[in-house]
Order: C-alpha cells, then structure tokens, then sequence
C-alpha cells in the first residue's frame, strides 16, 4: 500500500491552500544541492529496517504510523491545548484509554503523551517529590541512567540499590533502606535497557502497603509486553503487579512502532492533577473541558505523535509482533547455549539477547566483543549487533568459572525488535559465530 500518498490525498481534503508568498518558494538551484547533499548524507546510516540489524533499540516505524505522522504533521497540530489540536487531543485522550487498559489502571487514571521516557520519568519523579518532598527515590543499579540524572534535576536524594545475581533490583537491600523511613519512592525496572531483565514488580508493590512508600514502574523500553502477559512466552507477573503500581511509563517509540517523540506517564491516582495547577494566559480559550497542558509539564507536544500512535493501535495488533522477537531471542538462546565459540550472558527475558566470545578470561573477551563487533560491519554480508558493558561484580556472578582480569567487560548485546528477526535468526548465529571463530 503507499501509505505516503494515502496521507497526501487526506491532507488535500482537509487544507484549503494558502494564497502563495514568493518568500516561501526556494531558490531551485539551491533547493537541488541542498537536497542533494541531505540525500548523500542520510545514506552514512545503518541499515535499522533490515534484520541484518541486530544491535541497539533502533527500529523505523511502521508505515501506518508514518502515514499517520505525515498526514497530521501538514496541520502540525498542538496537543498543548484543545484550540491548538481539538482532533489530536481527542485521539491522545483515547490511546492514554487504551494504554491504562493495557496495565489494568483504572478507567479514570491520569495520563498523557511526552516527547519521550525521559521526560515521562521525570515527570513521576517530580510528581513522587512533591508527595514526599523530604524522603528519597530509591533506583537500581540496573536502572536506565535517567533516575540518578533526574533525582539530581528534581534535587530529590536518589539512592541506587544494588542488582542481585539475576541482574534485577535487590529487593531485600531495599527493604532494608524502606524500614529505616527515609525512602518516599522505588523504581522498579519491567524490561532493564541492557539486558530487558523484569524486576519483581509484585514485589515491591507490597512494600507499597507495608511501608507507605510510592512505586514507579519504569516500562519505557518493556511495557508492550504486558500483551503477552497472559501468553506463557514470558514472565507476565511483573506486568500483572503493575495495576498496583503507583505510575508507569512506556515509550510507544520503542515496541509501539512509533517516530521517536513518544513516550508516555500514566498515575493510577486522578488526584495527582492537582500538583499541575498553573493558568496559562495564552491557550485556554475555547473551553471548560481539560487541556492536555494542564496534567503535563511540557507545553508544546506533537499531535501527530497521538495520531500516530491512535491510527497504529487502531489498525494493527501488537502483541503478535512483539512474540516474534521474544521467540527469536529464545530461538537464539537455544544455539548459542549449544555453540562452542559462544556464550549467552544471560537468558533473554524478552527479546533482548546478551552473549560473548567464549573465553577463559575477561580482557580477552571483552576484546573479542570488540572485535566481533568491528568485523560484523564490515564485508559483503555485515551484521550489526551492539556491546554492552557488564561491571565486574555483576560479570563475575554470572559466570564464576571466567577468570576475572578486569573492572568491566563488554559483551555483545542484539535488541531483536523486530518481527523479521525471527526468521534471521538461524542466519544471525552462524554469521556472528563465524566471526568469532576466526
Ligand atoms: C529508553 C529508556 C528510557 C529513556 O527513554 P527515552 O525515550 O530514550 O528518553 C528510560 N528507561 C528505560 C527502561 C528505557 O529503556
């Protein structure tokens, strides 16, 4: 289907076109060069859309999605406020619905759309300031960097607990930390940025009554996965536990096939709106109803990002997508636990796959990664995978018979997003182990 051009003929229904301005027309020499370079220069990239790319969490986004995205981006509507997108604010006020269904959030949690889990995670922790303004937010080492960089921002005492040998949040050391009383706020992980480890979200849900503490759950990079819950594919307890959570985050850039600029906080308590309290002397003009503005901290949002994503869900059945990816992690855990020149790191808990160059000694397998890495990309048939660098406490736990000869070691990490990994997978294991064979 040519998406593309479906946009463009929604756009010419809904435009009457503007008188033209000479000021508005480019030079056509300079336009050609212009482009011309733009072209030359966006071909350095990766190929992201091909299962040959199987490294970082980068993906394109679906065509609906970019239909969508080019149709809204020629009104460029505002979801700040209701007169600068009332037909995007609507659809971001239904997939906020659709999102707090999807993590058994009661009907009338808050939420909304953000440019991104950054921003969506800064929000819950400033909103789990204000509600414990004198206490601190407790993080894991296996956390994504943003928490200790946003406790900073918030000025708000941030404290990493340490992970355990499975690479989660050790929950005990926390337990710890909330019987002392000085601890407002835990972040728990479901689907870690390194290694896609779910934390015991029940867990620490049940320090929630015990302890009076808040819990965020951080879902940016795993929260789509609580499609496949219930599907036997993964562990879908944590993702039950986060209908108890306080608030969650998930990036629609990530597992929902969006353009980046979309991430998403939701808080199952309506009632933390209040801390929003502001009035706008320049948007809220036409009416009593509520502005997006007014529940989030940043003012100028994309609509096109809520008509994107509303016209992805609308049209396209998630959950299917993602169990390709976790299977091709398993189908690949599988060869490689059977491969004589490579090692799993750990077992994949969704679809993202840790492993090495086997190895008896640290420094020479984290300069394998390396080299396996470089090699990859280069050749008629390159495969792009990523390196992901594992603390030496962390490595030796997981793998004590390896003589421990540095402080850190890199490893090879593949982010198998993509549904057409699946069939790859056979492919992938004997094009990276023939590089780490010779
Ligand atoms: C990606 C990610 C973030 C940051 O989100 P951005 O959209 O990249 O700003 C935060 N936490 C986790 C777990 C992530 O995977």
């Amino acid at each position: 289907m040519d998406y593309v051009s479906r946009a463009l003929d929604a756009v010419a229904g809904w435009r009457e076109p503007a008188p033209p301005h000479p000021s508005l027309t480019p030079d056509p020499a300079r336009f050609e060069a212009a482009w011309g370079e733009f072209v030359e220069r966006m071909g350095s990239n990766y190929p992201f859309h091909h299962p040959r790319y199987a490294g970082q969490m980068l993906k394109p986004p679906h065509p609906v999605a970019i239909a969508a995205y080019t149709a809204a981006l020629h009104v460029n509507t505002n979801n700040h406020a209701l007169d600068g997108g009332p037909a995007t604010s609507a659809m971001e006020i239904e997939v906020v619905e659709w999102l707090a269904r999807m993590f058994g959030f009661p009907e009338d949690a808050l939420g909304h759309l953000t440019s991104s889990g950054t921003i969506a995670n800064l929000e819950a922790l400033w909103v789990a300031r204000e509600l414990h303004p004198d206490k601190a937010v407790v993080h894991g080492a296996n956390a994504h960097y943003t928490h200790s960089r946003m406790c900073a921002v918030l000025g708000v005492q941030g404290i990493e607990a340490p992970a355990d040998t499975a690479g989660r949040i050790d929950l005990d050391h926390v337990e710890g930390l909330c019987r002392s009383g000085g601890v407002g706020t835990i972040v728990v992980t479901a689907g870690t940025t390194g290694t896609g480890t779910l934390d015991d979200v029940a867990r620490a849900v049940s320090f929630r009554e015990q302890y009076g503490v808040r819990v965020h759950v951080d879902a940016a990079y795993g929260g789509f996965f609580a499609l496949l819950a219930d599907s036997g594919l993964i562990d879908g307890a944590p993702f039950r536990a986060i209908a108890e959570a306080d608030s969650v985050v998930v990036d629609p850039h990530k597992h929902g096939l969006q353009p980046y600029g979309c991430g998403a906080v939701l808080f199952r308590d309506p009632g933390v709106g209040r801390l929003y309290k502001h009035d706008s002397p320049y948007t809220y003009f036409t009416s009593a109803e509520l502005h997006l503005g007014e529940i989030s901290l940043e003012c100028s949002r994309a609509g096109a990002a809520a008509a994107a994503l509303w016209l992805t869900l609308r049209a396209l059945d998630l959950a299917p997508i993602l169990s390709a990816g976790v299977r091709a992690a398993q189908a690949w855990a599988a060869l490689i636990r059977a491969s004589d020149v490579l090692t799993l790191h750990r077992e994949p808990e969704l679809d993202i796959l840790t492993y090495f160059p086997s190895g008896t000694r640290a420094s020479e397998i984290d300069a394998a990664s390396e080299r396996v890495l470089q090699a990859g990309m280069s050749g008629e048939d390159p495969v792009f995978l990523s390196t992901l660098r594992i603390g030496a406490d962390a490595f030796a736990a997981a793998h004590p018979e390896i003589e421990l000869d540095a402080d850190g070691v890199r490893v090879l990490r593949s982010v198998l997003m993509k549904p057409e990994h699946e069939p790859h997978v056979p492919w992938l294991h004997e094009r990276v182990s023939r590089i780490a064979r010779s």
